[in-house]
Formats: C-alpha cells, structure tokens, sequence
C-alpha cells in the first residue's frame, strides 16, 4: 500500500496539533499493545475531542487513507492491527469523565476513558459500571462498547450492550451520530447505538459512552472450590446464586492444567488444599456486611461437600488473600508467556451443553494430536470458555482448520457463539464465514457498505479487506 500522503500529514497536524501526531521514532517509544502489530501504520493521530476526531476522519477520507481506532491495545483477536499506508487513530485523550449525579446512576465518558478510571470515579459515590475485566487498568469505554465486551459480571449484569444507554460516534464521512440518552427506558425508533456496539470500528469511531451505573456492595468476599466435575462445578454456581447471604459477583472456572502453570508461576499454595481436582471455581459474593458473606460461604461448602464429598475449598480471610486468589484467574499472560502467540479461542456454550463440550473438545483435542494439550478457564456461570492451545505461534494452516472444526462445529446449531466477548478482528473472520448464518452475514455487509462506501473503517477487520 502507498505511504500516507505528506499533504495529509500536514493536515491532520494542523488539524490536531504537530504533537499529537506520532511518527518513526515517537511511535516505536508507545507502548504496542496485545498485537505486534498494532502500531504498523508508524502514524499515530491523538485528537482530543469530538470535533477533532470528526475532523481527522474527514481529512482521511478526502485523501482516501483508511483509519485504524484505537485506545487500550488489549484486543485480543487483532482488530486494532494497523499497517503502513493506514493511521492509527488513537482515542485516549478523549479520558473526560463528567460529573456523575448519584441519583441518576449514569455516567459519561470519552471513549479513551479507562474502565478502572470510570470504576474509581463511580465508587466515590458508591457506584459501580455493572461490568468488570482483568485488563481493567488499560481497556477503555470506547474498546469495550466497540468488542462488546463482557467480563466477570456478564451473566448478572449483561455484557457492554446492556450497560450502555447511549453513545456518539464520528460516521465515515466525518459527521456525528449523537444519541446520548441517558435513561433506560427509550423506544423511540431504530436503537441504532446498537449498530456500533460491536462494530470493531468498521461503522465509525465511538467518541462518547453514556453507561449505567449500579450501587456498590459495601463488602465482597471470596471462596476457591475444588471440585470433581464440570456438571459438579455448574451445580456450585447454581447454589452460590441461591446464597443465604448477599448476591454472586464472580464464578470464574479455571481447569486444573491452567490452575497448575498459574499457582507455579505465582508462586502460589495454600496448605491443606491440594491442587489434584479437576476444576476449581472461584466465586465471589458481594453485600452488606463480610461476616456474612464468609458465613454465606462456609454454608456453600458443606452443601457442596454433602453433594461432592471429595471437594475442598478455601475461604479468603483477608484482602491480601482475596487479591492473590484473583490474580490465579486474571493473569492471563502466565500461559501466553509460557508459549508466545498461542492459538486461543473464546467460545459461548449453552450452559446445559458445556460438560458434554468440554470433555468433546478434550478427547477430540487429544485423538487429533496427543501432544495439543488445552488451557481452559473462563466464566462458567454465562458459559463463556477461554481455550488456550499449549503451542507457541499459530498453528499450521490445515491443523487449525481441524482444531476449528472441533471447536465450533456445533455452536451455531447449540444457539453458541465461535466469539464470545473478545469480537471478530482480524483473527475469527474465517470462522465468521464458516458458522454465521449466510442472510446475516449479507446483511452485515450491506450495513458496512452503506455507512461506510469508501470502505475506511478498520478495514480487514470483520470482513476480510
Ligand atoms: C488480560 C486481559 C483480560 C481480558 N479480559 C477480558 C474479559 O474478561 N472480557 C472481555 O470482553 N474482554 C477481555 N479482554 C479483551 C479486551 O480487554 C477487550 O476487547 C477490550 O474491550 C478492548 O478495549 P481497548 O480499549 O483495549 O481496545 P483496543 O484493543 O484498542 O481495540 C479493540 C477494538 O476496538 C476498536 N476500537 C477501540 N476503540 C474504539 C473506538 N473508540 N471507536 C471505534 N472502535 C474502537 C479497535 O479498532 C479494535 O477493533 C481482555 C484482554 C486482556 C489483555
């Protein structure tokens, strides 16, 4: 692809300011992100504010160059992956958080405003967003509406379409669609906010988020179970959703072989609880009173044990303890470090169908090739799976269809999803095309073509260049 134009550079400098437009040097010191290539382009355009995003896309689309949006770069299917020819359209000085009213339980945000920002700002007020994920710290509102992100909270709370009220997004051509609303209840025509929720930045750049809030409970409290079986597992969530005390927040499942590479690389055993079962689940509860919650807990284990005598199980006594038990499940990086680039998929299940799924996907894994041994982990409770191959780098272009095949076979049929929370990008476009109905897929693409004819947006992202 041709190099950008430099009348263009010019432009988007004058447009947004010479130091607000990355290149060579400048680019290679920003932080890359979760993909190698993210930062391709070697030009990095930060405006501040509607009106400038507005503006860059306008320069870009005279001159015909496509935009790469990006904000937290902890996509992990490749959707913010840019190369030269393209500029990267960076959304992180659009950070503004206003003034929240408590009454209302609403906030607004700029896209580039982080979910940990958003979370310590509505917890001056008691407030939370509802939604919550390990890469907290870097995700933005902007990444997670545009992935349809979902999380640790999803199956209480809904994933980011539930949570959002109303958004503005800058269109191909340069002009802004506004619907902030900010009450729950709107039906008032086509709720086309929903078209960018989960767009991958291929309709347009979102700008502005108005999210939901929830009160915040004023205790949480953790358990780790170790149980037998996956239809075992599923059993204990049902049970912890029936606590005696407060309401389930977290019940996140992690395989034994992810829970062993996990506790050895955190250095992490506690005595008296062996790390020999299957499956062990974290669960978290949240409430009035931690006493409780702990009491809610012990309650949960002797039930658990007169079901499934051979479980164990640890109740987190401090917030140290809460904080290491967390850190076995989030730091996700553990297996990526072990076996760079590994082939990783984030499938849905039905619930009712996940431990007939896993024990498939295991023995069919295991017939394919003995050495293919999976990592798997994920949050059980909306029966979101994480699937984490133990092989560095991609695998060959015929052993990955197979592995797919495995994987994604029956899902659609199931009522599943290949992408649970993590979107399409650049990574899953094959897969969309092997298991998405064919009418919607269509329609998919009409979409495209009529909000975005020069096809500028993100482009070799959901659908292949
Ligand atoms: C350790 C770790 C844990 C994670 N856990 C979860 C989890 O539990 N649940 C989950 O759902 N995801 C999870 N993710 C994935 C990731 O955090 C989400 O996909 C997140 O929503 C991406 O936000 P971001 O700001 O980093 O976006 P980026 O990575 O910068 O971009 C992601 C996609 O959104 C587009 N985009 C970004 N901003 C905009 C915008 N303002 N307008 C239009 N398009 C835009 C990009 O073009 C790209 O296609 C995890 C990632 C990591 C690294």
């Amino acid at each position: 692809m041709s190099a950008v134009p430099a009348e263009l550079i010019a432009a988007l400098r004058a447009a947004v300011g010479a130091a607000h437009v990355a290149t060579g040097e400048a680019v290679a010191l920003l932080d890359v992100g979760w993909n190698p290539h993210n930062l391709d382009a070697g030009i990095v355009v930060s405006p501040e504010s509607t009106s400038e995003v507005a503006a860059v896309v306008r320069l870009c689309a005279q001159h015909g160059v496509s935009l790469v949006p990006q904000a937290g770069r902890t996509g992990l299917v490749g959707g913010s992956m840019s190369k030269p020819g393209q500029i990267v359209l960076s959304l992180l000085r659009l950070n503004q958080i206003e003034p929240m009213d408590p009454t209302e339980r609403v906030a607004l945000v700029g896209a580039g405003c982080t979910l940990q920002a958003l979370q310590e700002a509505a917890a001056e007020h008691q407030l939370e967003p509802g939604i919550d994920l390990a890469a907290r710290g870097s995700a933005t509102l902007g990444g997670m509406v545009s992935t349809n992100a979902g999380g640790v909270m999803a199956f209480r709370n809904g994933v980011m379409r539930h949570r959002v009220l109303g958004l503005e997004a800058v269109l191909p051509d340069g002009t802004v669609f506004q619907d902030l609303t900010r009450v729950v209840k709107n039906s008032a025509g086509y709720d086309l906010k929903h078209l960018f929720i989960g767009a991958e930045g291929t309709l347009g750049v979102v700008t502005r988020v108005v999210v939901k809030l929830d009160p915040m409970p004023q205790a949480t409290a953790t358990a780790l179970f170790g149980l037998p079986t996956v239809e075992a597992t599923l059993d204990v969530i049902g049970m912890a959703l029936q606590a005696k005390a407060g309401h389930l927040r977290a019940a996140e499942a992690l395989w034994q072989r992810f829970m062993h590479l996990n506790a050895q690389a955190l250095q992490w055993s506690q005595e008296g609880f062996a790390l020999d079962q299957p499956l062990f689940l974290l669960l978290k509860l949240g409430g009035a009173d931690e006493a409780a919650l702990q009491g809610a807990f012990e309650d949960l284990f002797e039930a658990t044990l007169a079901r499934y005598p051979s479980s164990t199980g640890i109740i987190a006594s401090s917030q140290r303890q809460e904080t290491e038990l967390w850190h076995l499940r989030e730091d996700t990086d553990i297996v990526y470090r072990a076996f760079p680039a590994a082939p990783s998929y984030d499938v849905s299940v039905p619930l009712s169908r996940i431990p007939a799924y896993a024990a498939q996907v295991q023995a069919e894994l295991a017939a394919l090739d003995a050495s293919l041994q999976p990592f798997i982990f994920g949050h059980l409770a909306d029966g979101n799976l994480h699937i984490i191959l133990n092989h560095t780098g991609p695998l060959p272009a015929q052993r990955a269809q197979e592995v797919e095949h495995i994987l994604y076979r029956n899902l659609r049929a199931w009522g599943g999803s290949f992408s649970a929370e993590h979107g399409v990008g650049s990574k899953r476009i094959g897969a969309m095309n092997d298991t998405t109905d064919g009418v919607k897929l269509a329609a998919m693409a009409q979409v495209k073509r009529l909000l975005d004819p020069q096809a500028l947006m993100n482009p070799g992202k959901v659908f292949l260049d």
